[in-house]
């Protein structure tokens, strides 16, 4: 039977009333543990905190981490013997102990083995490294399994790639070896997230995520709404197939909110992370090969963006694999459900679909229409391209004449109608749309407009803006008040989203739904 990763909660005891609060707040959003920090704690503060019931009846932690391994307990072995004693009273589920103390200070060992078997805790035997991952982890599983009263191995080390987290997740496997035994396994740091966002995949004993607005006791804790909400921890089994975003940064990104809300909706048994990896194609090619090769993830499917949507083109193509659609040297999604690797971009389709949607136009409809397309970098350039591809017109406008001139002529080249202006000659008297995709209007400069507040607009003229944040621009308002038919970035967002979920899947994707989850994780 698979029993569910639990989530603990670390909270560093310090003002017993407060803290028990705390603790309540947690369970009440999904925590199954409380992990009491006590290093700061004395066998008093420890007796005020459990005279309240409710704070009795969580299960919990015992942790006095000492300054030498990373925590706040300064004090000598005899003064935290005292206050783990003070505090065993109170029947914690865990005992957390340094593997350097269980071997290190017979006081404390001698204690625990004295205690009688019904009032022992579950012996945790921990290791911490704040530096960098250890040159073998698997050597401290091993010296950690040698000592049979443990019940639980964790072992925390700091993540300096994604590499690093993998490594980590992969002492689950080395933990077969010792069935006595349950695993924590923690990447700390941004990039050894998941090592806490698949830690249910991997059956982890449990993990540890903070609530909004607490505070975190190691790098890189997730918040616990996080891990249950979007990630589904608990209902997490180790054949589910993994999804995610690569790139950097990538911890600001609401995919996982989308991936996650329409996996859910559709009952399908994946969960979608953060890999977050900075870099050059070496780095990228290395680590997608690493990802890939681990037979325990089920890697199935990436996104990708910044700084490697060319890198991934390079590395489908590298890797003999198809480019579907267009070979614009540079994808946003490649697939791993074959031998070879399948890349695609989903970018512009999702903001042709947004805009199509958004008109009441079919594609058919395209054909012979006069789009103003504001800006000329990679956004303009994939919504040009698939316009000029259905026949539009298009007038590219630019700050920098030059490179809208380049656009134009590439698009050209390949058949399309099209010009290049300076962006001081927006004129949109004879435009079915205007879509703009620049950043001026984006969040936090919300005031800024694109274009002059007195530039004439048809009524009925559709106005894209691509950027999502803030949701409503201050272009859109202004293009609302002049009754243009507005579509939202959000849309575009939602829409190459939702083709990569049908791609990822093979099922419809739940396109409310992914909205509804973007917008919540945007906090609009
Ligand atoms: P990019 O490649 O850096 O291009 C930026 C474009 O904006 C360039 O044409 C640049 O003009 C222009 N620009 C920048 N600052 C400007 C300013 N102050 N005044 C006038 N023009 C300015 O960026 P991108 O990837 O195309 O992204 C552009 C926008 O699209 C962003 O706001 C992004 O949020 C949005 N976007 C949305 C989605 C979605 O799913 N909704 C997807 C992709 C992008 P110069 O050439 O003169 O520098």
């Amino acid at each position: 039977m698979t029993t569910s990763t639990r989530i603990a909660v670390p909270i560093m005891l310090s003002d017993a009333a407060a803290d028990a609060k705390t603790a309540v707040a947690a369970v009440r959003a999904g925590a199954d543990l409380i992990e009491w920090r006590m290093d700061q704690a004395t066998p008093a503060m420890v007796d005020t905190l459990f005279a309240d019931s409710a704070v009795r009846t969580i299960p919990w932690i015992l942790t006095v981490r000492p300054t030498w391994e990373g925590g706040k307990f300064a004090g000598d072995d005899l003064s935290r013997l005292a206050l783990i004693q003070a505090a065993v009273n109170y029947q914690p589920e865990f005992l957390d102990l340094e593997l350097k103390t269980w071997t290190g200070c017979p006081p404390i060992a001698h204690y625990y083995r004295s205690l009688e078997r019904d009032r022992r805790p579950k012996l945790i035997l921990s290791s911490h490294h704040f530096d960098r991952r250890p040159e073998n982890p698997a050597e401290i599983l091993s010296a950690i399994a040698a000592h049979s009263e443990a019940g639980v191995a964790k072992i925390a080390f700091t993540a300096s790639g994604v590499q690093d987290a993998l490594d980590a997740l992969e002492l689950y496997e080395s933990l077969k070896a010792y069935p006595h035994l349950q695993g924590v396994f923690l990447a700390m740091g941004e990039h050894g997230t998941i090592s806490r966002t698949l830690a249910g995949k991997y059956g982890a004993a449990f993990t540890f995520g903070v609530l909004p607005g607490g505070a975190s006791t190691a790098p890189g804790q997730p918040l616990i709404t996080e891990l249950i909400d979007i990630y589904r921890l608990k209902a997490q089994r180790p054949d589910w197939s993994v999804f995610g975003l690569i790139g950097f940064p990538v911890a600001q990104s609401v995919s996982p909110h989308m991936h996650n809300a329409a996996m859910h909706a559709a009952g399908f048994p994946g969960v979608y992370v953060r890999f977050p990896l900075p870099g050059e194609f070496s780095a990228f090619e290395r680590t997608i090969e690493r990802l890939r090769a681990d037979r325990r993830l089920h890697l199935r499917g990436l996104s990708v963006t910044i700084p490697h949507k060319e890198n991934a083109c390079r590395f489908v193509k590298a890797a003999e694999g198809e480019i579907r659609g267009r070979d614009v040297g540079a994808i946003n999604t490649i697939l791993f459900s074959g031998a070879k690797p399948i890349g695609l971009n989903t970018d512009a389709p999702g903001g042709l679909s947004a805009l199509l949607d958004g008109a009441g136009w079919t594609a058919a409809d395209l054909n012979g229409r006069h789009m103003a397309i504001i800006g000329a970098g990679g956004a303009a350039a994939g919504l040009a391209s698939i316009l000029a591809d259905h026949g539009c017109r298009l007038t590219i406008y630019n700050r920098n004449l030059p490179r809208a001139e380049s656009l134009a002529a590439q698009l050209r080249s390949r058949g399309g109608e099209c010009q290049a202006l300076p962006l001081g000659d927006l004129n949109l008297h004879d435009v079915d749309a205007m879509i703009q995709c620049t950043p001026v209007g984006m969040h936090p400069h919300i005031d800024a407009m694109p274009v002059p507040d007195t530039l004439p607009l048809r009524p009925g003229t559709v106005v894209m803006d691509t950027i999502y944040n803030p949701r409503r621009t201050r272009l859109l308002r202004w293009a609302t008040d002049r009754g243009a038919v507005c579509i939202e970035g959000v849309n575009m967002l939602v829409g190459q989203g939702a083709l990569q979920f049908e791609a990822f899947t093979g099922l419809a994707a739940p396109v409310d739904m992914m909205r509804d989850a973007a917008c919540r994780g945007l906090g609009l």
